[in-house]
């Protein structure tokens, strides 16, 4: 493969330059890894940023509507828009297969848009290094906005929080006066709750849903990234389109204010901070586990340990000095 050649096709927006680029940084063998590694490096000087926009639901909530809608709305305002997802599902027999583009069918016909499906990868450490090398290309790419999506399942959320500059949590409306059971956790890193089906005859309770959760948005505590109002909940209609560009309105002012705050600039640099140290503890692992010298010198020193001979916080201690 050309590196030269990708490199500078990917950097001029084509497409299919960008999916074998993706391709590339999922490989597992070591030469791809190495080809990946250069080919981020030579791209990162490209200094292009787009808007990474998380966004999470549970299955059936109406996410790849949305998407489907929400970004045809802004390729249609002459924005280039990716699509990529954080799947940490193994087992795709039940639910559907996010970034899958049958799912947005429209919009994957669409010139200005790029979808890609999410690998199928178990590691969800895996897949957030991926997502994030995914993310550097379609920058480099020239996408203006990148939406990263997932579902509420175990850590995916927080993967996706580190990933992006804006999180939506996309809801159903309620059927009774609960909140829906979702995490106080996962509120707190939502900077816009949607309330998704407000039509037909779920208006009523989309609306009640809306005033609840702007109720319990208010309970929490401010945050620095946060204007005044912000985090927010809001009525939309993915299948009627409604509700879509006051989203988008609130997304872009929340964006500015952040920008002129420099919150925007601070969240990124500490994204790349926790990054860091999560490539450095998956290093240290994977260190550990692969033939060599460390993985040696743990199993005798295991040893040791199971015939009484040094205390497993000596024997730890020693193995760690020697890494
Ligand atoms: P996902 O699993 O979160 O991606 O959800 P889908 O986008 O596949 O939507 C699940 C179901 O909800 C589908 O039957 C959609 O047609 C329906 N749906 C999605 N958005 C809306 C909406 O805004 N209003 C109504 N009434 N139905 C919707």
């Amino acid at each position: 493969m050309d590196m030269t050649d990708l490199a500078s096709r990917l950097a001029s927006g084509d497409r299919r330059a960008l999916a074998r680029a993706i391709t590339l940084v999922e490989s597992r063998r070591a030469d791809h890894r190495e080809a990946a590694l250069a080919l981020l490096a030579d791209l990162a000087r490209s200094g292009r940023e787009a808007l990474r926009i998380g966004l999470s639901g549970t299955p059936g909530v109406g996410k790849s509507t949305f998407i489907e809608s929400f970004g045809l709305r802004l390729t249609g305002q002459g924005l280039k828009v990716a699509v990529l997802a954080v799947d940490p599902s193994s087992a795709r027999s039940g639910g559907s297969i996010l970034g899958d583009k049958t799912r947005m069918e429209r919009l994957s016909r669409d010139p200005q848009a790029f979808i890609r499906p999410s690998p199928s990868q178990t590691h969800l450490g895996g897949v957030a290094r991926r997502t994030r090398e995914a993310v550097a290309l379609c920058e480099a790419a020239g996408f203006d906005v990148i939406l990263i999506e997932t579902v509420g399942v175990g850590q995916s959320e927080t993967v996706v929080a580190q990933l992006c500059d804006l999180f939506l949590l996309l809801l159903a409306p309620a059927g009774g006066d609960e909140l829906q059971g979702v995490k106080r956790g996962i509120m707190e890193m939502a900077d816009l709750i949607l309330v998704n089906k407000a039509d037909g005859d779920l208006k009523p309770a989309a609306l009640r849903t809306v005033a609840d959760y702007a109720g319990a948005l208010r309970l929490l505590r401010r945050r620095p990234q946060d204007p005044e109002g912000f985090p927010k909940a809001m009525p939309v209609s993915a299948l009627e389109e409604q509700g879509l560009a006051d989203a988008w309105a609130e997304m872009q002012a929340l964006v500015a204010w952040r920008r002129e705050t420099g919150h925007f600039d601070r969240r990124r640099a500490e994204q790349a901070r926790h990054w860091f140290e999560e490539e450095v503890r998956e290093g240290l692992l994977a260190v550990l586990s692969r033939p060599g010298p460390a993985r040696d010198r743990m199993a005798r020193l295991g040893a040791a340990v199971t015939r009484g001979e040094i205390t497993p916080e000596a024997a730890a201690a020693e193995l760690l000095t020697t890494l």
